[in-house]
């Protein structure tokens, strides 16, 4: 099987990449020959994977974390009409930081060796991707992620770790921003509409779709999604108070996060999300990105990747 694997340096605060020449020998050693290649940019791996299928390449094996599986998944897809370039190609990861958050969702081993032998042995599965229509930088824009997407607090949260990165590379930036953009925003009145249904008006302060059953390294939102049920795991948070979503944000890291917790919850295909005049940008966010704003539409896109892990 021709196979491609994407590294991306930069991830695990640049531990990939110090690590990638010591690996390389136990990638061979499970996958056999590949060729491999380094991302040196965000996007880049897009545009490497894309080449790669077009020209024959049956197997991509991302390496990395969320934010690079997201990058090379990109790739699978052409990016005008959004229509798949090799469906019969195959998607695997190698979760090389902390755990990934769709890793945990498919139980990974912690241990790389043992997730090469996992990928080696496995027999390829069709997947549910999540499709996403937004506002870009520089107008309409379109992704498709795998394991869970936002908006609300959850995009603004990502723009500012981006920010506050300074605060050095543990999970303190991000707690500290997660708590400073609560504290600062208030629910934006959002209207919705599920299902091609009635458009309502929710006052949200943060509306989430989930493929996989984490976000947030390990936050469980979702804990009864299924990756390949054809149908999107709808997580929202009401109009609660700062202090009440706080402690519902920690609580997610070790118990289940439902009704009991004032979440409004649904089993959905498609939801569109505009955002009232006068109210502040909603930022969407995938798997750790935000490139763009609401007005959103996102749909589940039933088994439209070949996962072989
Ligand atoms: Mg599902």
């Amino acid at each position: 099987m021709r196979t491609l694997v994407v590294v991306n340096p930069a991830s695990a605060s640049g531990r990939t990449g110090q690590q990638w020449p010591s690996l390389e020998p136990v990638f061979r050693k499970h996958l056999g020959e590949f060729e491999s290649t380094l991302t040196e940019r965000p996007g880049h791996a897009a545009e490497l994977v894309r080449r790669a299928l077009l020209s024959g390449c049956e197997r991509i094996v991302s390496v990395g974390g969320d934010g690079s599986n997201f990058d090379a998944i990109q790739g699978f897809f052409a990016p005008v009409t959004h229509a798949a370039i090799a469906p019969h190609a195959c998607f695997a990861f190698v979760s090389s930081g902390t755990g990934s958050d769709l890793g945990r969702t498919l139980g990974l081993p912690m241990s790389v060796e043992d997730q090469l032998a996992r990928i080696a042995g496995a027999t390829p599965r069709q997947i549910d991707a999540i499709s996403c229509s937004f506002i870009g930088e520089s107008g309409p824009d379109w992704r498709i992620a795998l394991n869970a997407v936002g908006l609300g607090q959850c995009g603004d949260l990502v723009r500012r770790v981006d920010r506050w990165k300074w605060l050095g590379n543990s999970s303190f930036p991000f707690v500290a921003a997660g708590i400073a953009g609560v504290l600062q925003n208030t629910p934006w009145t959002f209207e919705i509409r599920i299902d091609d249904g009635e458009w309502q008006t929710r006052k949200l302060r943060n509306l989430a779709l989930f493929n996989g059953r984490f976000q947030g390294g390990g936050m469980q939102w979702a804990p009864d999604a299924r990756i390949d049920d054809g149908t999107l795991d709808l997580v929202a948070m009401g109009e609660v108070g700062a202090i009440r979503a706080i402690r519902t944000g920690i609580a997610s890291y070790s118990r289940r996060i439902d009704h009991d917790y004032g979440m409004w919850t649904a089993q959905v295909r498609k939801v569109e999300v505009v955002v009232q005049p006068g109210q502040p940008p909603a930022w969407v966010e995938f798997d750790g990105e935000s490139p763009g704003q609401i007005p959103a539409t996102y749909e589940v896109m039933p088994g439209a990747i070949r996962l072989a892990m």
